[in-house]
Formats: structure tokens, C-alpha cells, sequence
């Protein structure tokens, strides 16, 4: 990576940023480009025959990536890239440990009711 394109400290850690320059500075663009792109939306990254592109070059990535893939975990000797590896298949297998979240209503409710209590006054018939 050059050391315009480390102007931003995200980017020294090897994240990916747009390949386009700022007309009036010459500066590149510290924003990330799209997924499977080289620009960002702001540098034409919205557009779709942009998008189109982009998603073509990532699905022409998933053959070589799960050959590579199946290679690693049929012969790696390292553990943990061979862990990596079957986290990796499971994963996209659909067998991904459960993340939940523990959303209590009935806090939402009352937390809702107080501030509209707050701005309209009490109110007895206020139910939800
Ligand atoms: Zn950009």
C-alpha cells in the first residue's frame, strides 16, 4: 500500500479504500470502496452497471475461495487454520452458533409511555 493510501488509520491496518482522488486536492479518498469494488458510492460505486461488476468479481471468487477452503481443511497441520477453516464451512453451512438478544417489551412499552407522558402531559387512556 502507498502512503496516500494510508491517509487514514483504518487503512494501515490493511482495510481496502477507494481508488478515487479528490478533484480539488489531489488527496485519495479516504472512504471504503464497495464490496467487491475499487470505488466508493460517492465515486461512482452507486451506480449499477458498477454494482453489477462488483458482484460479478466476488461470485467469480467463490469457487477458488471454497476449493481453498476444502483444501485447508482436508490438509492444513496448523489447528488453528484448520479451526478457522471448519468455522468458516459451518458457517456458511448454516450451522452458526445462536446469538440472541434479550429484548424486553415490556421496558420498550413503558420507556415509550414515559416520554410521551413527557410530552403531551399524563394521560389515564394512554395503552399499548
Ligand atoms: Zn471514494
Amino acid at each position: 500500500m502507498t502512503q496516500a493510501g494510508m491517509t487514514q488509520a483504518n487503512h494501515g491496518r490493511g482495510e481496502r479504500q477507494c481508488t478515487a482522488t479528490r478533484k480539488t486536492t489531489g488527496a485519495r479518498c479516504g472512504n471504503s470502496p464497495i464490496l467487491g469494488g475499487t470505488v466508493c458510492r460517492y465515486h461512482g460505486g452507486g451506480a449499477p452497471q458498477v454494482k453489477a461488476r462488483a458482484r460479478e468479481r466476488l461470485l467469480a471468487m467463490v469457487d477458488p475461495a471454497l476449493t481453498e477452503l476444502s483444501r485447508l481443511l482436508r490438509k492444513s497441520k496448523l489447528d488453528p487454520v484448520r479451526m478457522a477453516a471448519v468455522k468458516d464451512v459451518l458457517d456458511r453451512a448454516g450451522f452458526r452458533p445462536i446469538e440472541e438478544v434479550d429484548v424486553t417489551i415490556s421496558n420498550i412499552i413503558s420507556t415509550l409511555q414515559a416520554r410521551i407522558r413527557r410530552i403531551d402531559g399524563p394521560d389515564d387512556n394512554l395503552e399499548v
